[in-house]
């Protein structure tokens, strides 16, 4: 049995390369080792925490799903649907919140962070966020979980509730473990204090933007006033984070790419980087632009990979509603 391997992408935004760099990547890269069954969805329930404009979401959906197929996640090798399609993950989130200490969910980061940035919305569903993300890796007994740094929290909670499910009801669900690639967290170009997010467009660079937008992007980037070249995340945040970006499409060590830049100028180091990247995606970009060509393909392979993640995910919610005496 191979083993299983589950993430998702909320649809709130176009990707960038903070997601690509720290998951979307790694997607590709466990499903074409032909070691694992992997599961990859579109969360648009988590996407719904925030505010969202229903027009826009659904055509994130579409643009999310568009990008998986782009970055050459297979729909024949990997099992791609759409979380909002498959009742069990709502069904099986309200069945773990019985479970979850409030205390534990009020630790959260993402929780704290997202409510100090949008004080009128802080909704049950942002502070749930976690339990359902349980829910998600728990249908399809996932091991693994590639994901990006700032959800190893999130994970450890659902690791204590597999536990705390399981002692109470019986052996039940996986503990699920975090894959991260080298680069777990890239950063803002605007602030290299925080981590790159689709809710802070300014900061990011998306995967389809066009090489005149990521040279315009990355030589407006935040660095310090020095200008010697080197790798120091703590004194040159910003400046590490393009030596980091640099040396993850290169796939070298940043302390290599900061001796290869040395005595080079900071723009000099901003447009190689810029061109690798536009470079980079020339490929996915042209893929892209033919997928969503023909949005009936993209909604055919949600819809295909939704029925076959849903017979999963309707065994084992069975399982659990038995086990609790439902
Ligand atoms: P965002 O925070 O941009 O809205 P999501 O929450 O949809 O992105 O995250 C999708 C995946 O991308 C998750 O696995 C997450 O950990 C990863 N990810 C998001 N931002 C970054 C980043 N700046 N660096 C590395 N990985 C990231």
């Amino acid at each position: 049995m191979k083993h299983i391997v589950v993430s998702g992408i909320k649809p709130s935004g176009r990707l960038h390369i903070g997601n690509y760099l720290g998951a979307m990547k790694n997607y590709v890269e466990l499903q074409n080792s032909g070691n694992y069954q992997c599961y990859f969805f579109i969360a648009d329930l988590h996407a719904i925490t925030e505010p969202q404009d229903p027009k826009e979401l659904a055509i994130n959906i579409l643009d999310i799903t568009a990008n998986f197929l782009a970055a050459g996640i297979d729909p024949k090798k990997s099992i791609i649907f759409q979380q909002s399609q498959i009742p069990a993950h709502s069904e099986l989130a309200w069945i773990l919140n019985t479970i979850s200490p409030l205390g534990e969910l009020e630790r959260m980061t993402q929780f704290k962070d997202k409510s100090a940035k949008n004080e009128a919305n802080i909704n049950m569903g942002l502070f749930d966020y976690p339990v359902l993300m349980a829910g998600d890796v728990f249908l399809y007994n996932a091991e693994f979980i590639p994901v990006g740094d700032d959800q190893l929290q999130h994970l450890e909670l659902a690791r204590t509730l597999a536990r705390k499910f399981n002692k109470r009801f019986g052996e039940t669900f996986l503990e699920p473990k975090g894959i991260l690639t080298k680069t777990p967290r890239v950063m803002s170009l605007k602030d290299p204090e925080k981590k790159m997010s689709k809710s802070e467009p300014e900061g990011c660079i998306f995967l389809d933007n066009s090489p005149e937008e990521i040279r315009k992007k990355i030589a407006r980037a935040v660095t310090d006033s020095g200008s010697e070249i080197s790798y120091d995340p703590i004194a040159k945040a910003g400046l590490s984070n393009l030596l980091e970006l640099y040396a993850a499409f290169v796939d070298k060590d940043p302390h290599a790419i900061a001796v290869e830049f040395r005595g080079k100028k900071y723009s000099e180091l901003k447009t190689s980087l810029a061109d690798l990247i536009a470079e980079h995606f020339i490929k996915f970009r042209e893929k892209k632009i033919k997928l969503l060509a023909k949005p009936s393909g993209i909604k055919s392979v949600l819809r295909s990979g939704s029925k076959k993640a849903a017979k999963v995910a309707e065994k084992k919610i069975k399982e659990v509603q038995k086990k609790v005496g439902l």
